[in-house]
């Protein structure tokens, strides 16, 4: 399945180019073109899915199988001590490409990169509420 005005999908078909480093018959990794460090790398799966909501789970794990050599060699090339594996689904995360992608994104300490955590709390009783509901929404999925 492709989708005829996606990026992503020629990247996969090679009809458009990229600066590969890895592909399978059902994957494809390479450098992002916008790169938050050297070495940042998507990957994605050949097949056209718009996010992590619409990939099939069989799919979806054969991707992020290919993960952990991927992590290790963009560490080991880099010499980036740290890696953020980022997987944005929707606009409002800041998904770009309809395209589901994940990206790794190799860090060293004071990087600067800017990612903030800015945890928050719960109100009383709202933890338990929205912890019924996902346990309710779950059960039968
Ligand atoms: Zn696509």
């Amino acid at each position: 399945m492709t989708s005829g005005n996606c990026i992503f999908c020629k990247i996969a078909s090679g009809a458009v180019p990229a600066l590969k480093v890895f592909e399978s018959d059902d994957a494809v990794a390479f450098l992002d073109i916008s790169p938050l460090a050297p070495g940042h790398t998507l990957l994605i799966p050949k097949s056209h899915y718009r996010d992590l909501i619409d990939v099939p789970e069989d799919v979806l794990a054969r991707l992020t199988s290919h993960l952990p050599k991927l992590a290790g060699a963009v560490l080991r090339v880099t010499g980036a001590t740290g890696l953020n594996l980022l997987q944005n689904t929707g606009e409002s995360s800041g998904q770009a490409v309809f395209h589901v992608h994940f990206h790794l994104i190799p860090r060293v300490a004071d990087d600067r990169l800017g990612f903030r955590w800015n945890a928050g709390a719960y109100s009383p009783g709202e933890d338990k509420a929205i912890q019924a509901a996902l346990r309710a929404a779950l059960a039968g999925a």
